[in-house]
């Protein structure tokens, strides 16, 4: 079996056509890009809410890396760097 072809831990991903690390890899997308697609596309099989909150994350790290940090739109958390929506509940790690 390929690699492409396999899934370690869980099988989300595997009935995408095609794969997300597969479609991230050809098209060359970056680190950030790639893990928008990566969470927008598990969240149903997985992750839930937290996974789009994720890619949302991702999002604004994205924005803020090619377009500056004065852009505001998802509030994260300056304590632990995850997504602070209403029900952030924080365990205080550092990002
Ligand atoms: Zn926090």
């Amino acid at each position: 079996m390929k690699a492409s072809e396999k899934q370690v831990g869980g099988s989300h991903y595997k009935d995408f056509p095609i794969q997300p690390a597969e479609f991230i890899h050809v098209n060359g997308l970056g680190f950030l890009e790639g893990n928008v697609i990566k969470y927008t596309c598990r969240h149903k099989a997985k992750g839930g809410k937290q996974d789009l909150e994720k890619a949302m994350h991702y999002l604004q790290l994205l924005i803020e890396h090619e377009y500056g940090p004065e852009v505001d739109l998802v509030r994260v958390c300056r304590r632990c760097g995850e997504f602070a929506g209403p029900s952030h509940a924080c365990v205080g790690t550092t990002p």
